[in-house]
Formats: structure tokens, C-alpha cells, sequence
């Protein structure tokens, strides 16, 4: 435990929190004349509960993690910067992260005046294990790590996973957003072995509620005893709360299964374009495709109201699109748009 107080800023390590009205009462039944509240019901004249209480108690159960262990943020990037708040000191400290991934872990350095360090991903995005704890110093406070990768779609080994948390000294946030995509499975069951890993999950893929803005960390608990600390008090509203409470209780399993048949589908309908120079593995419910020219392709399909998300500028993905995985009919006009691109483009060149 001492370990992960080291870690931690000095100004958060002695952060007297904000004291919200209503973490002193906790029943709902009374007459609440102390957060200066309108008493005229409409649903939402009421403070949410800042605890989250019953939505963590649902999460905590769903996924077997202990609630002590669980925050909620309003999605994974508030999770994110958490992170650099906690434990980066502007200007001094560090993170260290794998190349291409996830945007959101530079631009919350930046925002938050912390340095990175980006590692390239080896030959087929592999994980570079050694580089990364190469890149490492005394400073180094934070690794994001994402598994499946973002935008590369492929899911690293948990032992290699295993043995960067094991090895590094400072926080290793793994980014799970893509976990229910993938059969190498989730970290979660190392949690408890693991005190300085945090596992960051989202309602925002599968489960199929990217609008309510509901993010999950998982963490030892002292860890998450931080990020209460820190977090706005009321991160949660309340039309979240009760929406994802209810929206939980239906199984999202068959969707999930269907994607994964989309996503072979049209992994082997790329495959027949001469356009499309390669497909890359995914765990994921996108599809990274390397093509002749992904500006071009990139135009032409959004010309044809088709919207992907084109990753050409990033190291590691030159003429790259990212596509998501959508319903049958949705990939069949992408496959017929990119037919259209073949006949306009490329038979005649
Ligand atoms: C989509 C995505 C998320 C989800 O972010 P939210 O803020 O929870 O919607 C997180 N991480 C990665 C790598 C993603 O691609």
C-alpha cells in the first residue's frame, strides 16, 4: 500500500474533500432542508446520490469486483484525467504510453502539463514490453495501456500484460473500453494481486450507451478513494443513474455475439478488394484497414454518406481507415460504396 501513497501528489495526499450535504444522511425518506434544493418535485429537483450508491452496487455485482473497488466517472476520460491529477505533478512527472492508441490519454497530459513519453507498438502492433519499461524513470507515474488496442483493434497476451504491471513502479492504467469483443478476456480477476493496476471499462461500446456518459475504473481501493476525493461531487446525474440502473438488467450478450459475426463477415469481404491492401486482426468492433489511398477513400465514402474514421496521420497507420462494425445492412452499403470506389479508381488506373 505504502508503494501507491509514494506515488500520489502531495497537495491530493492532503486534499480535505468537499463535503456534499448529503453524505451525511443516506436514506431518502425525510425532509430535506440542507442542500438549498427546490422543494417542487419535477423528478429532478433533487442532488443525485454523489456516492452512486445503487448504480455501483449493480456494477459491483455484475462484474464480481468488491464495490470498494469501483468508481463511476462521466465516461472513461474522466477516469483518464483522474489519473494525471492524482498522481502527475505538472511540469515534473511523466507518463508513458503505447503508440498509436487512444487520444485521449495525450491530450489529458497536455491539459494537465505532464509530459509523455509514446513507445511505438513492434511489428503488427505488438507490445513492446521492454521499450516501454525502457522509456521509464524515477518520474514516470502513469502507463495507459488499451487492450484492445485503439485504433490497432488487436488485444495483447494478459502475461504480457501481467508483466509490465508487475515490473513497473508506478501506475499502469489498462484501457478496456473494446474487452467484451474480445475471448482473451479481462484483468479484472488480477485486481485484487495488483494494487497499482487500474482497469478502466465503458458503457459506451457494448453495452450499448455511449449517451449516457458512464465510465468505470476499477482499483484497489485506496486507489479509489483518491479518485472520490478528487472527482466532481455530483459526476453522476441523475437520468444516468436511474437510465444505466435500468438498461442493466437487459442482456447485451446477443448483440455482442452478432458484432463479433459482422465484424468476420466483413473482415473477409475487404479482403476481395484490390483497394484494400490489409486487414488487421481485431478484437475489437472495429476493422483497421490499410488501403491504396485512405484520403481518397476517405472522401469518396463520406461523399456517399458513409462516415469512418480515417487514421492516416497517425505513426503506424499510414492510409489507414478504422471502420466500426455496424448492422448487416449498414456494412453491405460499405462494401457497395467501396465497390463503386474499385470501379471508379482503380480498374482504371
Ligand atoms: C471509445 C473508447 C473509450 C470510451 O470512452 P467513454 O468516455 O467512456 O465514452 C475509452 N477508451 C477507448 C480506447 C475508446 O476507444
Amino acid at each position: 500500500m505504502n508503494g501507491i501513497e509514494t506515488l500520489v501528489r502531495d497537495n491530493i495526499r492532503s486534499l480535505c474533500p468537499y463535503s456534499t450535504a448529503r453524505d451525511e444522511y443516506e436514506g431518502s425518506i425525510g425532509v430535506f432542508l440542507d442542500a438549498n434544493e427546490s422543494p417542487y418535485a419535477n423528478g429532478f429537483n433533487r442532488y443525485p446520490d454523489p456516492r452512486q450508491k445503487r448504480l455501483k452496487e449493480r456494477v459491483s455485482q455484475i462484474k464480481a469486483v468488491p464495490v470498494e473497488s469501483v468508481f463511476l466517472g462521466n465516461g472513461s476520460d474522466e477516469g483518464i484525467d483522474l489519473m494525471y491529477r492524482i498522481f502527475c505533478e505538472p511540469g515534473v512527472d511523466n507518463a508513458v504510453m503505447i503508440s498509436p492508441s487512444y487520444g485521449m490519454y495525450s491530450v489529458a497530459a497536455a491539459i494537465n502539463g505532464v509530459e509523455v513519453r509514446s513507445v511505438p507498438l513492434g511489428p503488427d502492433f505488438s507490445l513492446p514490453v521492454d521499450s516501454l519499461l525502457a522509456a521509464c524513470d524515477r518520474n514516470t507515474k502513469l502507463m495507459f495501456l488499451c487492450s484492445p488496442n485503439n485504433p490497432s483493434g488487436n488485444a495483447f497476451t494478459q502475461s504480457e500484460l501481467l508483466a509490465l504491471v508487475r515490473s513497473f513502479g508506478g501506475i499502469v492504467v489498462l484501457d478496456e473500453a473494446y474487452v467484451d469483443f474480445s475471448d482473451k478476456g479481462s484483468l479484472l480477476r488480477h485486481l485484487r494481486a495488483c494494487p497499482n493496476l487500474v482497469i478502466l471499462q465503458t458503457l459506451s461500446k457494448a453495452w450499448g450507451m455511449a449517451g449516457l456518459r458512464l465510465g468505470i475504473a476499477f482499483a484497489h481501493p485506496y486507489v479509489i478513494s483518491l479518485m472520490n476525493m478528487v472527482k466532481y461531487p455530483y459526476n453522476i446525474c441523475q437520468l444516468t443513474q436511474d437510465t444505466v440502473l435500468r438498461l442493466l438488467d437487459s442482456s447485451v450478450d446477443e448483440n455482442t455475439r452478432e458484432i463479433i459475426e459482422q465484424r468476420e463477415e466483413l473482415e473477409f469481404r475487404l479482403k476481395d478488394f484490390s483497394s484494400v491492401k490489409m486487414v488487421f486482426p481485431s478484437d475489437a468492433n472495429f476493422l483497421l484497414v490499410r488501403v491504396d489511398d485512405a484520403d481518397r477513400m476517405y472522401s469518396h465514402l463520406l461523399r456517399d454518406g458513409i462516415i469512418v474514421r480515417n487514421r492516416n496521420k497517425l505513426p503506424g497507420c499510414e492510409n489507414c481507415l478504422r471502420l466500426t462494425v455496424g448492422l448487416a445492412g449498414e456494412n453491405a452499403r460499405l462494401i457497395e460504396s467501396l465497390e463503386e470506389y474499385e470501379s471508379l479508381y482503380v480498374r482504371c488506373e
